[in-house]
């Protein structure tokens, strides 16, 4: 089916919710470009992430389920324990598929990047590398036109029109600057991120398990891959929300902070050649408005989540799907980009708040907060688990109208 008021479709940002949504603007006919600000699709780059349930459902409703999970490694439960290495709860994940749809998909950023951007071109989305977004002009009701920093588009140096124009760029969004400058700017958790990829046989892992550590200071997350590979990650307290950290002293910094933490951890930690990282991790509990004329954000740049729900890439699936929908049955691009705003805010707003509850108890300050967090963890975990199966649980039906 042509849709009615869009013919082209400029997205901004190569990432997650860039190649999903221009797949689905494709099954309408819509002409899609992607401009992505790096120079080109990395493979390897980045560290892991899992894809959930409701995730996965968009990519089985793509057809692209099979070929993303055959990239990753299918998780099968998630086992949470303290700093003495005792086990404080559990999540099997191994009914997920048969409750809702899908599994819990482990996989390297990177590779799902590259299946993700494959198969949108494959489906007739060009992806256009090395053009950053500088700025928006809207001042033509009818159309939008972006501007580049480099490079251009059929001779006009920096420029492409379009029907509309959707940020996909992530949580520091050029889009949300320029379309919609009074926005806020995404906050500092206090947290930072690091991970890597280690072989480390004397783990206590379990393939395809997840192992969660509530340490003495920080946490510590680690995955068993099918082919015996570690991929772990790690959380810990940071004020300062700029300055450089010295990267000679990283792998220090994350062994001092487990201290007294399985030694397992830090076994890992050790056999990592390259640490990943930091990442400062930032968030956007809530936007006045996502859309500004024929401009919309979708993924990170409207609703950034921190990590520690394991849901962002997956919102930002969702985001893609619903919007095409929207966009599908609405008359005009503002109607569209209203009703996707009413029907996703509650919920990743709900989503953002949990993650940054998940995020408090992961770094405590001394033994006092460590034996109040350690006594509150059981029912914090059942909370988590509850706030889980609402987020797995959520279906979008691509045949049904949008009212
Ligand atoms: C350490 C870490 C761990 C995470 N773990 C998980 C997890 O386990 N599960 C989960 O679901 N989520 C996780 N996330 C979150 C997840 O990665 C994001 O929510 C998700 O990538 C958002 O997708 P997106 O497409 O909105 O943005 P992104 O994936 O960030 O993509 C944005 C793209 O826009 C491009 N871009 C930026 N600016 C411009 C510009 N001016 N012009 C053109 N292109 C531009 C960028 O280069 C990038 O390719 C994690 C995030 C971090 C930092």
């Amino acid at each position: 089916m042509k849709q009615r008021g869009v013919r082209r479709a400029i997205l901004i940002g190569g990432g997650i919710a860039g190649p999903v949504l221009g797949m689905f603007l494709r099954r309408l006919g819509v002409e899609v470009t992607i401009y992505e600000a790096r120079e080109a699709l990395v493979e390897s780059e980045g560290a892991f992430l899992g894809v959930a349930p409701n995730g996965m459902n968009v990519l089985v409703e793509l057809g692209i389920a099979g070929a993303v999970q055959a990239r990753g490694a299918l998780c099968e439960g998630l086992r949470f324990e303290n700093a003495r290495g005792r086990r404080i709860g559990e999540i099997d994940q191994r009914e997920a598929a048969r409750r809702f749809g899908a599994g819990l998909v482990m996989i390297r950023r990177g590779a799902l990047q590259a299946a993700l951007a494959e198969e949108a071109v494959r489906r007739g989305v060009e992806i256009r590398y090395g053009m950053r977004l500088a700025d928006i002009d809207r001042s033509d009701p009818r159309a939008v036109v972006a501007r580049f920093d480099e490079g251009g588009e059929g001779g006009e140096a920096g420029e492409a029109r379009g029907d509309v124009l959707i940020g996909c760029d992530g949580f520091r969004s050029r889009t949300r600057a320029r379309a919609l400058p009074d926005a806020p700017a995404p906050g500092y958790t206090g947290l930072i991120d690091f991970g890597g990829f280690a072989r480390c046989p004397s783990a206590p892992l379990s393939p395809g398990w997840n192992v969660m550590v509530f340490g003495r200071r920080a946490f510590f997350g680690a995955f068993a891959a099918p082919d015996g590979e570690v991929w772990w990650f790690h959380n810990s307290g940071e004020p300062e929300a700029g300055g450089a950290l010295a990267p000679g002293s990283l792998r220090e910094r994350i062994l001092a902070s487990h201290e007294g933490d399985p030694g397992w951890i830090a076994d890992v930690v050790r056999a990592t050649p390259e640490v990943l990282g930091p990442w400062r991790l930032h968030d956007i509990l809530t936007m006045p408005r996502w859309h500004a004329g024929r401009v919309c954000l979708i993924g990170d740049a409207a609703h950034a989540a921190t990590p520690h729900a394991g849901q962002g890439a997956s919102l930002a699936m969702e985001d893609g799907m619903l919007l095409a929908r929207c966009l599908r049955d609405a008359a005009e691009p503002e109607q569209a980009f209203a009703a996707f705003e009413r029907l996703r805010r509650p919920r990743v707003e709900a989503i953002v708040r949990q993650a940054r509850r998940n995020g408090s108890r992961k770094a405590v300050a001394g033994p006092v907060a460590e034996w109040l967090r350690d006594r509150a963890l059981p029912l914090f975990l059942r909370i988590g688990a509850a706030a889980q199966e609402r987020a797995y649980a959520y279906r979008i039906d691509w045949e049904a109208r949008v009212a």
